[in-house]
């Protein structure tokens, strides 16, 4: 089973997915090796190379952006994940192709379906069987995400309003894949929308 967390920085998806994971091995028994939790980018060590490349280089054009970010998931899809799945394991991943539709495609300008459809192919066309999004509004991302370093961090809050907006998008078009949540609720009472949200699909 493949779940994805989804969401602006800052919104507490890392959090959640270390929760959920706990959870599982310490309340569910669930052995751990058979939870692979994973980023993206940088999943990898092709990905890391790419994350660095992101965050921290030049400006990247638009559609090479894009690309290097589809490189990303398809290496990671094809080498870490789907092996995974393969072995009957779960898979928690911080963030998945809807990040790339809400960043390159509504974020940069770029054609969402077409993202989509990038991803789509990079991947051989792996969907998640649930998608966490985590919803913050704009101001509290800014907010917390005052401290960070890399460059979109910086990017302005219009660019980032845009982003909320896709993925709420996103969600309203597919609501038996995700599941909205919201990220300004204490972190106890999101790990326990989010348990509600995953028992179905992980049968609890
Ligand atoms: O959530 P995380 O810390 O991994 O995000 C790292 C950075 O990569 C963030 O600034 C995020 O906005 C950006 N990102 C992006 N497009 C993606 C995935 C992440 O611009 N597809
Ligand atoms: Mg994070």
């Amino acid at each position: 089973v493949f779940i994805s967390f989804e969401g602006g920085e800052a919104a507490g998806k890392t959090t959640q997915m270390q929760m959920l994971r706990d959870h599982l091995v310490t309340e569910r028994s669930v052995a751990e090796d058979l939870i692979l939790t994973t980023r993206e980018p940088g999943g990898t060590e092709l990905g890391r190379s790419v994350r660095e490349l992101l965050l921290h280089g030049e400006y990247v054009d638009p559609r090479a952006e894009a690309l290097l970010y589809a490189a990303d998931r398809a290496h990671h899809i094809a080498t870490l994940v789907r092996p995974h799945l393969v072995r009957g394991g779960l898979v928690l991943g911080d963030r998945y192709l809807d990040s790339s539709i809400a960043y390159q495609g509504a974020g940069r300008e770029l054609e969402p379906d077409e993202i989509g459809s990038l991803s789509l192919w990079a991947t051989r066309g792996l969907l998640p069987h649930r998608t966490i999004l985590l919803d913050v509004p704009t101001e509290t991302l800014d907010e917390r995400r005052a401290t960070g370093q890399d460059r979109l961090e910086s990017a302005g809050g219009e660019f980032h309003a845009t982003v909320r907006q896709e993925f709420l998008d996103l969600a309203e078009a597919d609501p038996e894949r995700f599941a909205v949540i919201d990220g300004m609720q204490p972190r106890e009472v999101v790990h326990a929308q989010v348990l509600e949200a995953v028992g179905e699909v992980l049968d609890l």
